[in-house]
């Protein structure tokens, strides 16, 4: 059980509104009054992306440093790269940034699924449905009977080891109802249905409102992987046009700082995302390269992960469809493209918000984890006959890629890209710092590529399809013969493991 003795309490939602942001918490990170997200320096890019040629050199000279050191590119780099229109010199950018991609994450996909905890909400963003006041939403948090059924159908009859857990912002589900969900989702069994073996979560993600330290503190005793927070936009302005001034996410700094305070508690996964569609993306992905500039300056760590959500329609707001900002599939492609550029070691998450044509497109652009057999209505897993049915009052918004996982993975093994289910990282220790030396010298890659293989073997037998499991095996092949050329010497351990795990032993990694 986790030890919440130390982390306030709050006696109702507006004690929460009114105490819970730590305003020592926001300015430590601010020395000076000097915000590290330059609204100045912003404007100035872009201007100058909008008034001057392209010199292709200077592109090229930009691409080759992402390829060669896989740091982040400064802003102006990125404004370079955000020039670029020419389909020839794009078409430039677009290969570097999958050979990038296959340096530092191989040729795998780490796939996922959503748990929705709760929708009670105390904010008011005016895009979201969960938002307070709106009425159409049935509100309701998962007891932990309720989650063990999500649980028994995410991971007992899908398959699913990783999830991403997410919650509204809310005195009943803060820090004890998210540490008491992420434990139960640990600690939940069950029997696969073709081979009988026990299988459960291992990772738990988490994307919820941002925290104070002591909280962040007692969500990393508990095992969180990476902590999820979408800034939704950089711009100040727009920012609070979109959440209202007597809501807790009302205040830009406190949101903006929360990874900062993430690492100060240890939780040193972090997962970064924008709200596409609410301000010109050029802003938000110059300011996204920012604020990990400046995580790397104070800790030496970037982002974990980078998530591409798009507005999408939701109950009781015409906000995703009124906003001049939208972006078309071509843009969204492009966007994929610098950032992997911008940000070559981070992880890019494109989620089934997307179609599954924008989503296969994005694949051979550096996209490295996606999310399927998904399901956004809170208890929606459990209830719905089917895990791709959508109820628009029961979740915030709703998705476009209602692709199952055996579809998904046997769409990825024909085009020779293995499914991962690996969660050994950040269960070895590999996370944080030490996870970004190794992703930029590729080192990750190789490990990885020997835990796909072996976690691929498990669900292969545990939940596959026949006509699934038969391209499986043949990609598997492939793979293997791959680790052996790589790593002769280590390849009899290898071999090893994959054995014992095609006899039905569980959870081996490197
Ligand atoms: N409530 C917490 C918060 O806002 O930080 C965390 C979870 S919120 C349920 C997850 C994310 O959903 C938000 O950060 C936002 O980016 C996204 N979201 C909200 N409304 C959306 C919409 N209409 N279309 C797409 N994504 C949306
Ligand atoms: Fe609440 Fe998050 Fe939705 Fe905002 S985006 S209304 S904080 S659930």
């Amino acid at each position: 059980m986790a030890d919440c003795s130390k982390i306030r309490k709050f006696s109702g939602a507006d004690d929460y509104r009114t105490n819970f942001i730590i305003r020592s918490e926001i300015n430590k990170f601010l020395p000076g009054g000097r915000h590290f997200i330059d609204d100045a320096e912003i404007q100035r890019i872009i201007s100058q992306i909008d008034s001057s040629e392209v010199d292709p050199v200077r592109v090229r000279e930009i691409i080759a440093k992402s390829e060669s050191t896989c740091e982040t590119l400064s802003p102006e780099e990125v404004g370079v790269l955000m020039q670029v229109k020419d389909e020839g010199l794009f078409s430039e950018m677009r290969a570097a940034a999958l050979r990038i991609k296959k340096k530092v994450y191989d040729n795998r996909i780490v796939v996922f699924a959503p748990l929705y905890m709760s929708n009670l909400c105390v904010n008011g963003c005016k895009y979201c449905g969960f938002r307070e006041g709106n009425s159409l939403q049935v509100r309701r948090k998962l007891t932990m009977d309720e989650l063990n059924e999500e649980l028994d159908v995410l991971a007992g009859r899908i398959g699913h080891k990783r999830v991403i857990a997410v919650y509204g912002e809310h005195p009943d589900t803060s820090t004890k109802y998210i540490a008491e969900t992420i434990e139960n989702c640990y600690s939940r069994q069950v029997p696969a249905p073709k081979s009988g073996c026990k299988v459960g979560i291992r990772r738990v993600n988490v994307n919820a409102a941002p925290l104070p330290i002591e909280d962040l503190k007692v969500l990393r005793s508990v095992g969180i992987g990476t902590f999820q927070v979408f800034q939704e936009t950089y711009n100040r302005k727009l920012y609070e046009s979109m959440h209202p001034k007597w809501s807790v996410k009302g205040d830009y700094d406190w949101r903006v700082t929360c990874f900062h305070r993430c690492l100060e508690a240890g939780v040193d996964d972090v997962g970064f995302g924008v709200l596409y569609g609410l301000c010109d993306w050029r802003y938000e992905l110059l300011a996204t390269v920012m604020h990990a500039r400046d995580l790397e300056r104070w800790f030496n760590i970037g982002p974990h992960t980078l998530s591409f959500p798009r507005l999408e329609p939701a109950s009781g707001t015409d906000v995703p469809e009124r906003s001049p900002w939208l972006i078309d599939d071509e843009t969204f492609a492009r966007i994929i493209v610098i950032a992997r550029l911008a940000v070559p070691y981070t992880g890019i998450i494109v989620t089934a918000r997307e179609s599954a044509e924008s989503r296969n497109r994005v694949l051979d652009y550096g996209m490295t984890q996606l999310d399927c057999s998904s399901n956004i209505a809170i208890k929606g897993y459990s209830d719905f006959a089917h895990e791709s049915e959508q109820d628009k009052e029961r979740q915030q918004f709703m998705l476009g890629d209602s692709r199952s996982i055996d579809e998904m993975v046997r769409y990825l093994a024909s085009r020779g890209t293995i499914t991962s289910f690996c969660t050994a990282g950040y269960r070895c220790g590999r996370t944080g710092g030490c996870i970004m030396d190794a992703l930029k010298t590729g080192r990750e890659g190789k490990f990885c590529k020997i835990n796909a293989v072996l976690t691929f073997r498990e669900w292969l037998d545990d939940f596959a399809s026949e006509e699934t499991r038969k391209i499986g095996d043949e990609l598997i092949k492939k793979e293997l013969a791959e680790i052996k050329e790589w790593l002769p010497k280590f390849y009899p351990a290898v071999e090893k493991q994959y054995e014992a795990t095609s006899r039905g032993q569980r959870d081996l990694f490197f």
